[in-house]
C-alpha cells in the first residue's frame, strides 16, 4: 500500500472526495458531520474490491474454490 487513496462519499448529500491519505480522509469525515451532520464513508479506492475478497480469501464462505492462492491473506491461517 504505497499509494493509499480515499474516497470520502456521503449518502445523504452528493459529497465525494478523493484524498491521498486516510488521515486527511478522516478528518474530512468529521468536518462534514460538524458541518452537516451527515454520517459520510470511506472507501480505500483501489482497495475497495480488494477488501471484499479479502473476506473471502480469509475464509468467510469456507470453500477451497474460493480461497485466492495469490492473496496475501492466504497465508495468514
Ligand atoms: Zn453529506
Amino acid at each position: 500500500m504505497t499509494d493509499p487513496r480515499a474516497t470520502v462519499v456521503c449518502a445523504e448529500c452528493a459529497l465525494e472526495e478523493t484524498f491521498a491519505t486516510l488521515g486527511a480522509a478522516r478528518t474530512a469525515i468529521e468536518i462534514h458531520r460538524t458541518e452537516t451532520g451527515h454520517d459520510a464513508a470511506w472507501e480505500l479506492g483501489r482497495l475497495a474490491s480488494g477488501v471484499e475478497r479479502a473476506g473471502d480469501d480469509a475464509g468467510v464462505c469456507g470453500r477451497e474454490a474460493c480461497a485466492n492462492p495469490d492473496s496475501p491473506l492466504a497465508s495468514r491461517e
